[in-house]
Order: structure tokens, then C-alpha cells, then sequence
């Protein structure tokens, strides 16, 4: 690589060239690094969440992919062991929904293609689709050992869902009930509680009268989904409740069905809400379900699987979507005089997750895991500190999940899946479940027929066992024994409950220990407005536009730049340049840098540290080499101790001030009369610039993989095959740490930095040079200013700097934060005569404005009726022009303008 640098940056020229090239040195498996030179402590190792085998790159994998790269490139450069396990999830609802909408263009469901034929059409679909996630993550920079990917219908994976189906049921973990599950009449299968997310929607609770069978009365019940009615099979009652006393045990005809139903009492029930009395529909509710279940209620399921109204309900309902059915319900009580008022109502419904249809509570067979005992060690590995969180806050909503658990529905009426391993004989007399590993092809109690369940696992059950499954398990491989258990898991806070909380209770139970250690809760990636991107409200950003325009490098600096430890990261999707030029700029910055100090190297470079006849001496050193190695060692201390407290924004705006000021800035700017033989010392100061430039390099390859790869392979004497990903961590260098060099170079660049105002706030032309006078009231001058007098001189433009009192009186002043003041007479700088009338008009022009100001703030009208705020920012106002005119007075009198 010893071709010269472009001299433009063109990301797209390097980044793709050099990620085949990392594949193809196989870098990113663990087994890259030289045996023994480096592997220093315990393997790390991540677990890439799986994206969803039909999933397009979002902004939302670049920020999880980016967090991960940045995690695992710097515990690789500081020689562990590094494990990043890559794969895709089968994602059962989502896929069989892409699936089945080719279908629907077709005008065919998948029942008409039946169940093996929908099956392989899914298959090919995958097979042709399948990569393309996976290439998407890697224009990203992603460093996975993509030689380890796995999908999670895999054989091995599958076997490991069986075997883990298998021993739970046969320790009592998984079972069979008849219950209320989240129903997404659409996709037409049973959710889990995750799944159904619970959205707070404007609602109507209204009041019902149903008629008591005997006499006039009436018993008033209150209702948010009032078509359930047509499945009432009683009314209930709290049995304390005094109003209602004499209505227990009397009956009540159902209006609209005119059903006899009788009035009972519950404990379950709250007389607060509504009028104390409630309907109760077994087949339509959970809390019904129970209290049918304590009563003996039948119960009557109205409803179809897509929702509509089914047959046990009256002739005129049956086949009424839900919604339709519930208008005339209402309509036909209103007509009866049995609508006794309708109310607004805030309350939440669970929506399908995967297409948004409102769940519709369904009483059916489905398989659950019985959480509670898993929960329980889940809940004590966080207390124990088995499991930390970061940001901590998030251990908080673990907890309280966990506390309230409830039993996981596992089942999915879908056909892409795990199949429930379970077969059932129909013989009368076995009627034998069998729960199996194998495919059974009998009944092992009659030898007879066995049917296997229709339904499919959750695709969570599979993606609960990844940290163990994708290694193996149920075999004892080598894998296994090497990287279980992980480290870090870095993931999208939506996924907490779903994912990560479940892989630490499947961890504990099949392995007996916690996955990984660290939990690293991320943010959302945010529009403008603070809305999550998303498809539907098209304010997405795609992330491969923006590597193609400003480089896989400027998006990752971008996004690990904009976000603090769990907060969001908020990108503009209409101003592409304000959210991503920076990096882009910062790799040029950073790529003119590269340029200007490997064109300056024409031979050897001295060490600087070492036992080499040629080392650098310590008194070589002017004051800026001091002061940039001091500089470069506290980079390397803040920014590596900032990457192991995940506070990746802290460590990269570390590195950029680094590189952007203190190197580029300041130091190449000071070294250039050297380098060009104008000064001496040209030899050591390329020797500090060259280490100093290229520990930073280090340091920013996590974030910025592909510039800081190609600039540092750029350096002379690399083998050829070297590569700045797997060369060690900068490590802290007691002897650099100089706090008396970084106060005494700090005066220059103050000193320097307040010439450069001067001249700027007198209208100085750029070229033209001034003179400076340094004088300190007390004490001695800082012998820096002296050292570096070259420097002071060059970069301020500065023709005579003097030390001592000023004669003069004309002039720009200032302080520096010693007390050291500097004094740049003007009088041959400037044309005096123009600054002076440019002041004059310009206090002219403050004086109007003031006065027109004070006039207005006077004005007992305005100051009375004008609301508060606007008063105030009116006197701030004021304030802020009387300033203003002072500080130009003040100009005037300097210059002696008279
Ligand atoms: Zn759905
Ligand atoms: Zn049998």
C-alpha cells in the first residue's frame, strides 16, 4: 500500500475495496489474531440481534450495528479474543405476511396453495431475498464473523428449539390451555402480550339497561366493546356491593339476544367502575374467562377468527365485522330505550405488532410457558449483579416485567415456523399427546395414527436461545465452551421484553448462567419532530444514500457523535447535510492531514521511544512537541476510558478535538517552518507528528474503520497484509502525562488566539502584519512565550514581537487568563481615519436604537398591557444595545479617535 494518498477523500473509492479485503484476511474471526501475541483476558463476545430475514436496512440497524462494530473493534484492538455473531431471525409473522401479500396479488390466499406449497414458496422467497440484510449490514463497516452466520430455521437451531421444547414440557414448564390469548383477527394467530402492544386511544364506555326478568326494574351494566353482549352469560356484582343485594340470584334478560341470564356475585368485580354491575362474556374477556370459570358460565364465542360475528349470535348479526356488529347493537338498544348514556373514555388497546389490526381477546387451545420459575433467577442474577444495565435506569423496567410476569403464549396459527413438536392419536381409547425430539410416524402408546399440532412456535422461542443454540447446543461444542457466556448485548429498548429479558431466563435455565454480563440499551433513531422513523410515515433516512454520498465513516461518526449513553439520536431526513457533513468534513480534515504528513516523511523516522541509537532525546523537544504528546497520552486516557463506560460520543469528540485542533490546527501549523527546513528541528518534529497522528488513528478506528485503515496501512514499513484492526491499543505513557507543558503551550495559543481577535475585531486585512506587545504586571513572563516566539509570530502574523511596556497608545488590547497583557498598536495597521468614522456611525446607529428603546419601555400603555415575557425581552433588548455602545466608545477612545 505504498501508492499515494487521492488527493481528494472519496469514501466510495476506499470503503468498498477495503471491507472485501478485511473478509478476505478473515479479520473478523476470533481465530485472526496471532496465537499468543495478543488474546489477553476472557474472549468478548456480542450477539448480533438478529435482523429479520426479509428486513431492508434501516437507520435503526445502523445505530445497533454502529454501537456493536464500535464495541467489538475496540476489544478486538485490545487483543481479546473477539467473537460478533451474526444472523438472521426466520421472523414468522412478518415473513409469512410478505409471503402471502405476492399471493394476494395472484388473488390467492395460502389456503389455497396449501400448507407445504406455502411453505416452499416461503423457502425460495427467502432463499432469493435472504442475503440481502446481511450485505447491507456490511457496507456499514460491520466487523461479524460472517463465517459463523446462522438462521434460525437452520437444523441445528431447529434441534436445539425442540430440545429446549421437549425439557420444558417435561418439567412441567411448557402446557396446554384453554384460555383468553391476544388474537390478531388479520394475521389470523394467537400474540403474545408483547406482541399485542398497548396503544391509549380516545374510546366510548357505554351504559347498558338490562331488564330484570321478573318486574319493571332494570340492572345498568357499563362496556367499551358493548358487541361482546351478544355472548353475555351473566351480570355480576360485587357481594358487598348494598345496592346490589337484592339482585343477587335473580335473573335478567339480555337484550338484543333476549337471553335469560342470571345476576351472580364476584370478588373480581369493582363497584367503582361504571354503575358496579358488569356483563360478563366468558368467551370475550380474560377477567370474565375467570369469572365464568368460578361460576360455571357457559361460554358463547361470537366471534369468528377475522372478527366478524358468528353463529351463535342472532341470524341478523352473523357475519357483521366486529365494528358494524357493535353500531347495531348500540342502535337497536338506543331504539329500546335501553341506552343509558355514552361517555368518552381514554384506554388502551393491544395492536397486532405486526400489522397494527386492534387484538381482539379470544378464547382458544394455545401452548405457554409457565414463566414465573424462570423469572424468578432472571430476577435474582439482576439483584446479584450478575447483569448490569446500561443506562442503569433500564434495570428498573427489567424488574418490574419480571414481577409481573405472566405466562407466555407460544402457539402461532401460522404455517413459517418451528411446528409445535407435539403429535396426537385420535384412537379412542389411547388418545395419547406426544411430545417428541424426533418426527414421530406412530402412536407410542397404540402404534396407531399420529396428527403433529398445526400451529408454529413463536418466533421469539427461537431467538430466545440464540446466545447457546447458534454455538451448538444441544451438542457440547468446542464453540460452546469457548463463547458462552457472552459479554455485551447491545440492543433497541423495544426488543427489552421480547429478546433480551427471555435469552437471560433461557441462559440461566439451560446453561445455568446468564448470557452476557453487560446490557447495553441504545436509543431510537428520531426525525426532526422526535418521531421514531418508520416506513409509514415515510421520514426515514436510508442509510445506504447516505454511505453512498458521504461515506459509511461520516454516518457512523454521525450517529455514535449524536448520541449519549441511552438517549436518542435525533437525524434530520430534509437536511441530509446538517446531520451527516460532519463526519464527512471530519474525514477530510482528518485525510488532508494523512496527506500532508506521510508527503513530509522522505526517509527513516525516529523512534521516540525505545533503545534505539537514534532515539528522540527529551531535550529535542521544543515546548508544542511536549505539549502535543502530553495532548496525545490524555486522548488516549479519556477516550479509552470513555469506550469501556460506553460512552462512545465522549470518546469520538475526544479524538476529534485531538485531531481536528490540537494536531491539525495547531500543531502541523507550528511544525511546517520545520518540516520545511526553515527552522530546525524538522526530523523530530515528523517523529512527533507521525506517532502522535497515528496512535489517533487507533483510537478513532472503531468509529471510523475505513479512513483510519487506509491511512494507517499508508505508513511506512507496514507489511503488507498488516492491518490496524487487529494492531494493539494505545496504552497511557506515564512519561507524556506534562501538566506544566499543557499550561505553558495553552498561554501561547491564547496569546495567539487573542492577536488573531484583535485583528479581526479592527478590521486588520488578513495579510497584513501587526505588531505585538507582552508585558505581565506582576511576576515573570512565561518563558513559553519566548520558546515559542516563532510560532507566536507566524500564526498571528505578527512582524515585531516585543516583551515589556508599551509606549504607544493606540491600539487593541487584551488579557490573557495569567494576567499577561497584550497590546497591538493599530495606527500602522489600520486606516485610522475609517475605523474611526466606521465607529462613530456604527454608535450612532446603537444611540437611535436605544432611544427609541428607553421611549418605548416608558410608555406605561405598552409596559401595563404587553404580557410579561415580551416586557422583558424588550429590556433585555435595551441592555443589550447600551453594552454594545459602551464597548464601541470604549474602541474609540483606544484608537484616539477623539
Ligand atoms: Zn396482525
Ligand atoms: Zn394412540
Amino acid at each position: 500500500m505504498s501508492e499515494p494518498l487521492a488527493p481528494q477523500y472519496h469514501p466510495s473509492a476506499i470503503e468498498a475495496p477495503l471491507y472485501a479485503w478485511w473478509e478476505e484476511r478473515g479479520l473478523f474471526s476470533p481465530d485472526a489474531m496471532a496465537p499468543g501475541s495478543l488474546d489477553r483476558g476472557s474472549p468478548y463476545v456480542v450477539m448480533m440481534p438478529p435482523p429479520n430475514v426479509t428486513a431492508e436496512l434501516h437507520m435503526g440497524h445502523g445505530l445497533n450495528i454502529t454501537v456493536q462494530d464500535v464495541l467489538v473493534r475496540f476489544e478486538r484492538m485490545r487483543g481479546r479474543k473477539t467473537l460478533w455473531l451474526p444472523g438472521t431471525d426466520h421472523a414468522g409473522i412478518a415473513t409469512q405476511n410478505v409471503v402471502e401479500r405476492r399471493l394476494a396479488r395472484d388473488g390467492l390466499t395460502r389456503f389455497d396453495v396449501g400448507r407445504d406449497e406455502f411453505v416452499r414458496r416461503v423457502w425460495t422467497y427467502v432463499r432469493e431475498t435472504g442475503a440481502t440484510i446481511l450485505d447491507q449490514l456490511k457496507a456499514l463497516g460491520c466487523s461479524a464473523d460472517w463465517s459463523r452466520t446462522y438462521f434460525t430455521l437452520d437444523d441445528n437451531l431447529s434441534a436445539a428449539v425442540r430440545e429446549c421444547f421437549v425439557r420444558l414440557y417435561q418439567q412441567g414448564l411448557v402446557y396446554r390451555g384453554h384460555y383468553i390469548i391476544n388474537w390478531c383477527p388479520r394475521c389470523l394467530t394467537a400474540l403474545s402480550n408483547e406482541e399485542a402492544e398497548k396503544q391509549e386511544v380516545d374510546a366510548t364506555i357505554w351504559h347498558l339497561r338490562y331488564p330484570l326478568a321478573d318486574d319493571g326494574g332494570h340492572v345498568t351494566v357499563a362496556t367499551t366493546r358493548p358487541e361482546t353482549m351478544l355472548g353475555d352469560t351473566a351480570v355480576a356484582v360485587h357481594p358487598a356491593d348494598e345496592r346490589y343485594q337484592r339482585l343477587i340470584g335473580r335473573t335478567v334478560r339480555l337484550p338484543v339476544v333476549d337471553r335469560p341470564i342470571p345476576v351472580i356475585a364476584d370478588e373480581a368485580v369493582d363497584p367503582a367502575f361504571g354503575s358496579g354491575a358488569v356483563k360478563v362474556t366468558p368467551a370475550h374477556d380474560p377477567a370474565d374467562f375467570e369469572i365464568g370459570r368460578r361460576h360455571g358460565l357457559p361460554s358463547i364465542d361470537v366471534m369468528t377468527p377475522e372478527a366478524r360475528i358468528s353463529l351463535a349470535a342472532p341470524a341478523r348479526f352473523q357475519g357483521l365485522d366486529r365494528y358494524d356488529a357493535r353500531a347495531r347493537v348500540i342502535a337497536e338498544l338506543d331504539a329500546a330505550g335501553l341506552l343509558e348514556k355514552v361517555e368518552p373514555h381514554r384506554h388502551a388497546v393491544g395492536r397486532c405488532y405486526r400489522c397494527d389490526t386492534a387484538v381482539e381477546p379470544r378464547l382458544s387451545d394455545q401452548w405457554f410457558v409457565r414463566m414465573e420459575p424462570l423469572a424468578r433467577p432472571a430476577l435474582a442474577a439482576y439483584r446479584n449483579g450478575a447483569l448490569r444495565f446500561i443506562p442503569e435506569r433500564r434495570g428498573d423496567d427489567y424488574t418490574q416485567w419480571l414481577e409481573g410476569i405472566r405466562d407466555w403464549c407460544i402457539s402461532r396459527q401460522l404455517w413459517w415456523g418451528h411446528r409445535i413438536p407435539v403429535w396426537y392419536c385420535d384412537a379412542a381409547g389411547c388418545g395419547r399427546t406426544s411430545v417428541s425430539r424426533t418426527d414421530l410416524g406412530a402412536c407410542p402408546g397404540c402404534g396407531g395414527a399420529v396428527r403433529q399440532d398445526d400451529d408454529v412456535l413463536d418466533t421469539w422461542f427461537s431467538s430466545w436461545l440464540v446466545p447457546f443454540s447458534s454455538l451448538g447446543w444441544p451438542a457440547r461444542t468446542e464453540d460452546l465452551r469457548t463463547y458462552y457466556p457472552g459479554h455485551t448485548l447491545v440492543s433497541a429498548p423495544e426488543i427489552l421484553f421480547f429478546w433480551v429479558a427471555r435469552m437471560i431466563m433461557s441462559g440461566l435455565q439451560f446453561m445455568g448462567e446468564v448470557p452476557y454480563t453487560h446490557i447495553y440499551l441504545h436509543g431510537t433513531v428520531r426525525d426532526a419532530q422526535h418521531r421514531k422513523m418508520s416506513k409509514s410515515l415515510g421520514n426515514g433516512i436510508d442509510p445506504l444514500g447516505v454511505i453512498e454520498r458521504y461515506g459509511a465513516d461520516a454516518l457512523r461518526y454521525s450517529l455514535v457523535s449524536g448520541m449519549s449513553v441511552g438517549t436518542d439520536v435525533v437525524l434530520d431526513p430534509d437536511d441530509l447535510e446538517g446531520s451527516f457533513a460532519a463526519g464527512r468534513n471530519f474525514a477530510n480534515k482528518l485525510w488532508n492531514a494523512g496527506r500532508f504528513i506521510l508527503s513530509s516523511i522522505d526517509g527513516p523516522i525516529r523512534p521516540l521511544a525505545g533503545p534505539h541509537a537514534n532515539v528522540v532525546r527529551r531535550d529535542e523537544l521544543t515546548l508544542a512537541d511536549r505539549w502535543i504528546i502530553a495532548r496525545c497520552d490524555a486522548t488516549v486516557r479519556e477516550s479509552t476510558e470513555a469506550y469501556e463506560r460506553f460512552r462512545l460520543n465522549e470518546a469520538a469528540a475526544s479524538v476529534y478535538r485531538f485531531l481536528w485542533s490540537d494536531l491539525a490546527d495547531w500543531y502541523i501549523e507550528q511544525i511546517k517552518p520545520r518540516l520545511y527546513g526553515d527552522l530546525p528541528g524538522g526530523e523530530v518534529a515528523l517523529a512527533v507528528a507521525t506517532r502522535t497522528f497515528e496512535v489517533a488513528l487507533r483510537l478513532l478506528h472503531p468509529v471510523m474503520p475505513f479512513i483510519t485503515e487506509t491511512l494507517w496501512r499508508r505508513f511506512p514499513g507496514r507489511p503488507p497484509d498488516a492491518s490496524i484492526s487487529l494492531s494493539p491499543w494505545p496504552r497511557p505513557d506515564p512519561r507524556a502525562a506534562d501538566q506544566t507543558t499543557a499550561g505553558r503551550f495553552g498561554l501561547v495559543q491564547e496569546l495567539i488566539g487573542s492577536i488573531r481577535g484583535i485583528r479581526a475585531e479592527y478590521g486588520v486585512q488578513p495579510g497584513h502584519p501587526v505588531r505585538a506587545i507582552v508585558s505581565q504586571d506582576r511576576g515573570r513572563l512565561s518563558t513559553a512565550f519566548a520558546e515559542e516566539r516563532a510560532t507566536i509570530m507566524r500564526l498571528a502574523k505578527v512582524s515585531d514581537l516585543t516583551f515589556g511596556r508599551s509606549t504607544e497608545r493606540v491600539g487593541g488590547h487584551a488579557v490573557l487568563s495569567d494576567g499577561t497583557a497584550v497590546f497591538v498598536p493599530l495606527g500602522d495597521a489600520i486606516d485610522l481615519g475609517r475605523e474611526c468614522a466606521r465607529l462613530r456611525s456604527e454608535i450612532d446607529r446603537l444611540e437611535g436604537l436605544v432611544q427609541g428603546q428607553e421611549e418605548k419601555l416608558a410608555n406605561p400603555q405598552f409596559v401595563s398591557r404587553a404580557p410579561v415575557e415580551v416586557v422583558d425581552r424588550e429590556r433585555s433588548k435595551l441592555a443589550a444595545w447600551r453594552e454594545q455602545r459602551e464597548v464601541l466608545v470604549r474602541k474609540r477612545e483606544l484608537l484616539g479617535c477623539g
